[in-house]
């Protein structure tokens, strides 16, 4: 060590270093480590282990800002119990490292309320604390967004946010009724995507077989559904709608009142 021991702003270096987590808690500890007799390699290790925490978190923090999420909801949030079709274990390659390894894709459909959103944020948040970035739109953003970038001659550049992601949510398909070119700059994102073995996780109240009428090109809409489906899921939710649960308690309350 050619420094002087003891003679330096330690402050100032840990700044230099860009360890702000050490830095912040470096006193305390060594009060700690003082009063416990800790052994240097525990002090160090423990100080190491909190900047990796801290970075992480905020990197997780940056990451969900950036992927504009509608809501942030997470899978042990989600009540598997409630709808009737959807199992915790079918969601398997999602929720795990292989949804971005492989560019696993999914299809949630049915009819609003079911969950199909709610499970769409959960899995592109667990992508994002698994380390990937994620990016979520509706649908009709990046129709509008493409669409008017390609009558601009700008589409290349308009592409970027929507084929860079390691994991995009294209959510609630088929809730409007779309331009003419809907499907070409769909088709784009989506090949390209595929094409980058990145995953593509779309929602839609629609039937899949609605797509065709929905895009108004069945040809493009079935290599649309081609490419999300080859190394991607389809699944329906059905069952009751989770917004609406309470309603049938509301009525029948209703129902007695009015009887009464
Ligand atoms: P949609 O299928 O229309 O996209 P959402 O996923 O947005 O519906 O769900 C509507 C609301 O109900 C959200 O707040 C979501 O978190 C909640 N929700 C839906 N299904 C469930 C469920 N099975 N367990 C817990 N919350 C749910
Ligand atoms: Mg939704």
């Amino acid at each position: 060590m050619s420094a002087a021991i003891g003679t330096g702003d330690l402050d100032a270096m840990l700044k230099r270093l860009h360890l702000p987590t050490i830095r912040r808690l470096y006193a305390e500890l060594t009060l700690r480590a003082e009063a416990e007799g800790m052994s240097y390699r525990d002090f160090l290790e423990i100080l190491a282990a909190e900047e990796i925490a801290h970075r992480a978190q905020t990197r997780i923090t940056r990451s969900v800002r950036r992927a504009r999420f509608p809501y942030l909801r997470t899978i042990d949030e989600f009540d598997f119990t409630f709808q009737t079709s959807v199992r915790m274990q079918m969601l398997g390659t999602l929720l795990g490292p292989e949804l971005v390894s492989e560019g696993r894709s999914a299809i949630f459909s049915g009819p609003p309320g079911r969950g199909k959103t709610h499970l769409a944020v959960a899995v592109a948040y667990r992508a994002i604390q698994n380390g990937s970035e994620a990016f979520f739109t509706s649908a009709d953003e990046l129709i509008g967004a493409l669409s008017h970038a390609a009558l601009t001659g700008r589409l290349e550049a308009a592409l970027e946010p929507y084929v860079h992601p390691h994991v995009l949510v294209i959510d609630e398909l088929g809730y409007q009724s779309y331009a003419a070119d809907a499907a070409n700059v769909l088709f784009r994102v989506v090949s390209i995507r595929h094409l980058k073995r990145r995953s593509t996780i779309v929602t839609t109240n629609k039937p899949l077989a609605a797509l065709g009428q929905v895009l108004h090109d069945a040809d493009l809409a079935e290599a649309i559904l081609d490419r999300l489906l080859e190394r991607g899921t389809h699944y329906v939710l059905r069952g009751r709608s989770y917004r609406t649960r309470n309603h049938r308690e509301e009525l029948t309350q209703d129902a007695i009142s009015d009887a009464a």
